[in-house]
């Protein structure tokens, strides 16, 4: 077998891999590269196609067996810094194609370890898209754009400051219950009907914090939740090791206290819900027991889940954004890429593979729900070590995706 990636200058769309169609090659598509792969006897065609095509093929140094190819969807490089032995044949931060051992995957399977998924990689897949990019940006709508305009640097770097000055927000930790409070206290004081609610994480204790605001239209009303998770973790050194986790979660947890300020005078029509869940990091605990605590009449309102994890650290030139969901939360990402189109300078990569943040149970329960995350070209490596520190924040591309944010809330909640 052969292995070779591709590059386009623009999105590659299945138009443009008419030649693997022809040859029968399966092909794997990343943003602008694809990795393609065929039988030996199907390689001079592949050649010869892409000599009259405008794809440059490069052909891989590490054939392998198509068994051992896996996908990796991994937080950060967590993956790769576990096992840096193990051939990496494409490399997009947030998903790796792996050269592996069946058996050795089999082992990872079973460990169902919540910092990285494997799976085979398969046959013909979209990874993660990339939306083209518009001559000019679409037209605004003006008590959108006031409310888009509201996002500011100063309350966001405070905010994210205050989150960091706890040694750790580790889940069970003294900390994080002084974290929860004083999040709880802020979104109080902007107006929010705000609590705490217990969770069990593993053998400990957290909370959820939750605040809601009302909305004004006489009858059914819709929900919007907006979520992000509060704690922190330091992979290595236990539970009160050094945990600033700047970009994990504090850029989404401040990010969302931003968000509930700037709409904390906005006269909405549908209500809108604003959680902090604790004990992520063990396992989703906080949004599961939500979910879970859920009646079907409260959960059929659901209109849009919005989580944010890791929105502040620029990994690659362009300031980009990942919006991760499934088939459920199309339209949810549809709007999302046109409020970017409309009130940012954001490119937009796309992905309908859920993995591992809160997002993840509301799909898997059939609520339409959906991640924004910085862009996976790359990937942030000190996520989980002492390291996440506020240096390495990047506080343009999180007001860029909080505009974003904000404009896609502000069309769902109406006025
Ligand atoms: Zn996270």
């Amino acid at each position: 077998m052969q292995i070779f990636t591709c590059r386009t200058s623009a999105d590659i769309c299945e138009s443009q891999l008419d030649l693997a169609k022809l040859s029968h090659t399966n092909w794997i598509q990343f943003g602008q590269e694809a990795l393609l792969y065929a039988d030996e006897s199907d390689w001079n065609k592949i050649a010869n196609s892409a000599g009259r095509s405008s794809i440059s093929l490069q052909r891989n140094h590490n054939p392998s067996q198509q068994e051992n190819l896996y996908l990796v969807r991994q937080k950060g490089r967590l993956f790769q810094q576990e096992h840096p032995a193990i051939p990496v044949l494409l490399d997009k931060g947030r998903f790796l194609v792996v050269d592996l051992e069946p058996e050795l995957a089999n082992q990872f399977h079973q460990r169902e370890d919540p910092c990285y998924q494997i799976q085979p990689l398969g046959e013909t897949q979209v990874v993660f898209s990339l939306r083209p990019q518009l001559a000019a940006r679409r037209t605004s709508v003006k008590w959108i754009q006031d409310l888009v305009d509201k996002v500011s640097r100063s309350s966001l770097e405070s905010n994210l400051t205050k989150l960091v000055s706890w040694s750790t927000r580790h889940s069970t930790s003294s900390s994080y219950s002084e974290a929860a409070t004083w999040a709880q206290e802020q979104l109080k004081t902007m107006g929010y009907q705000s609590r705490l609610e217990n969770i069990t994480a593993g053998s400990g204790t957290s909370h959820n914090v939750i605040a809601d605001k009302s909305g004004n239209h006489k009858g059914n009303k819709d929900l919007v939740i907006i979520v992000a998770h509060l704690d922190s973790i330091n992979s290595l050194g236990g539970s009160s090791a050094d945990a600033p986790g700047a970009d994990d979660n504090g850029s989404g947890s401040a990010g969302l206290l931003e968000i509930a300020r700037v709409l904390g005078t906005h006269q909405n029509q549908h209500d809108l819900r604003f959680i902090l869940f604790g004990g992520e990091e063990q396992g989703l605990f906080g949004s599961r027991q939500y979910l879970a605590s859920l009646g079907t009449t409260e959960r059929t309102r659901i209109k849009a889940v919005l989580n944010m994890d890791m929105i502040g650290t620029l990994n690659v030139t362009n300031p980009s954004v990942l919006i991760e969901g499934a088939t459920i939360s199309q339209s949810i990402i549809d709007a999302l890429a046109e409020a970017a189109e409309t009130y940012t300078g954001l490119t937009v990569e796309i992905s309908l593979n859920p993995f591992a943040s809160d997002h993840v149970p509301f799909i898997n329960a059939g609520i339409p729900a959906v991640l924004t995350i910085e862009g996976t070209d790359s990937a942030n490596s000190n996520i989980h070590t002492a390291n996440d520190i506020l240096d390495h924040i990047n506080y343009e591309l999180m007001e860029e995706i909080l505009r974003m944010n904000v404009a896609f809330i502000a069309n769902e909640v109406g006025r």
